[in-house]
């Protein structure tokens, strides 16, 4: 039987979470280590290991999972300051979680991202 990750216990409310938004299809939430002051992270209702899981049905899916970021952005009043979205794949990227999952981060100035080592 396939295992559930902790992902899947936060959007069923099995696990207790700082849930911020949730609809039929994707469930956000404030992440348990922020790396920045507004550290969210939105995951679809409906499981999916990671980006190289996703297909031509997933599309509706993924446009929705950066609709909510933006709203949220706004609710959470960085969307002028700025923000960055990041999704994570596999060992090179550094995903911990095995469902997929947006992050949302913001709230200070986060640095040149693409400043890293070769
Ligand atoms: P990844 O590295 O897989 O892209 O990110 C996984 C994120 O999930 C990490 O930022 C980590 O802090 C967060 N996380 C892991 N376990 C939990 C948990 O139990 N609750 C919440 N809210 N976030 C978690």
């Amino acid at each position: 039987m396939m295992e559930r990750t902790i992902f899947h216990k936060i959007i069923c409310k099995e696990v207790s979470s700082k849930i911020v938004y949730q609809d039929h299809l994707v469930t956000a939430f404030e992440d348990i280590k922020p790396k920045c002051p507004i550290h969210i992270l939105v995951v679809p209702n409906i499981y999916i290991v990671n980006l190289n899981d996703i297909t031509e049905n997933h599309e509706r899916l993924l446009g929705h999972m950066v609709l909510i970021c933006s709203k949220i952005a706004r609710e959470k009043k960085i969307h002028d300051s700025g923000y960055r979205l990041v999704m994570n794949c596999n060992r090179n990227s550094g995903q911990e979680v095995s469902y997929l999952h947006m992050h949302l981060l913001g709230g200070k100035p986060l640095g040149d991202f693409l400043e890293m080592e070769k």
